[in-house]
């Protein structure tokens, strides 16, 4: 009986004990993914205009920009610049470790990739007299720009296990121009690291419009069908609306040289485009904080998971 009445009284000292604990104990927040602070990026990125080649002031602003935020969040970063095509790039590549890099067995890593240059001519403008004239790029360029520099900031606060790369590639979208290829910095990129080789990887691309709409990009499902039946199957789990459960059309994006080069990473991009895709009516007005969000929740997801 006295035994009793001891574990008795132990026990409802040992609950009083733990109920103070959790009283006193300091509250930690999980750092969430903010579709709000990821429209502040987009913002940012615009501020002298479009990111092409012959705007020196905008991208410098905008590599700056980019160093600035990922600096403190302590990545480790490179910059890598490269000539091709008569252009001369600047990719940059920042890291963050994850736990399960001291693990030899288990080590994994994934790249997250977005394109922060805009496109030189708007040569789908309605108006011929502004085909001349240069891309904003806020959905097309910055918003993947904006999602890669607000994840970084959550991975930053809470490390996940695997090691998380973010690159932001230049010279994406000088396609048809002067007889370029797309995806000449993606391309730079790996001639450039021939050893790069992460378990997984996705760009994003054209991720803000109001109206989100990302079907499963034809290359990617082709090619990364089980990496992109993941990515589908949070979407689904989170009721995230903009991600449509059906095949799209081929695009040659930043994912294409990867693929080429047999490392699995895949594209989230809008399609059909926007009407305003190409032309100078791509502003910030047409985003919205909610389909950053939506794409930045499946992305956090995949990263805790994988
Ligand atoms: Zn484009």
């Amino acid at each position: 009986m006295a035994r009793i009445t001891a574990l008795i009284i132990t026990a409802c000292l040992w609950a009083t004990v733990q109920a103070s604990q959790t009283q006193t104990e300091p509250k930690i927040e999980k750092q969430q993914f903010d579709g709000q602070r990821a429209m502040a990026h987009i913002a940012q990125q615009l501020v002298h205009g479009s990111r092409e080649p012959a705007n020196i002031q905008a991208r410098q602003h905008t590599l700056n920009y980019i160093q600035q935020v990922l600096q403190p969040l302590s990545y480790s970063i490179r910059r890598q610049t490269f000539q091709a095509y008569g252009l001369q790039g600047t990719n940059i590549w920042a890291s963050i470790k994850g736990e399960s890099s001291d693990n030899k067995k288990d080590r994994r890593q994934i790249m997250l990739g977005a394109h922060w240059d805009s496109r030189s001519q708007a040569d789908r403008d309605a108006d011929p007299k502004l085909r001349n004239h240069p891309v904003m790029g806020a959905n097309d360029g910055a918003s993947g720009v904006a999602v890669l520099l607000e994840m970084a900031r959550v991975l930053a606060a809470q490390p996940p296990a695997v090691t998380v790369d973010l690159v932001f590639f230049d010279l994406e979208d000088m396609g048809d121009i002067g007889k370029r290829p797309y995806s000449i910095g993606a391309s730079q990129f790996i001639i450039r690291n021939p050893d790069y080789r992460p378990n997984a990887g996705v760009i994003v691309d054209m991720v803000c419009d109001k109206n989100l709409r990302i079907p499963r990009e034809r290359h990617s499902q082709s090619r990364a069908p089980e990496l992109m039946d993941r990515l589908w199957t949070i979407a689904r789990q989170q009721r995230a609306r903009g991600f449509i459960d059906r095949t799209g059309s081929f695009i040659n994006d930043d994912h294409v040289p990867f693929l080429d080069a047999g490392i699995n990473v895949v594209d989230l991009i809008q399609y059909p485009f926007p009407d305003y895709w190409h032309s100078t009516a791509d502003s910030i007005d047409k985003c919205s904080a909610e389909s950053l969000q939506q794409v930045g929740n499946v992305l956090s997801e995949f990263i805790a998971t994988y």
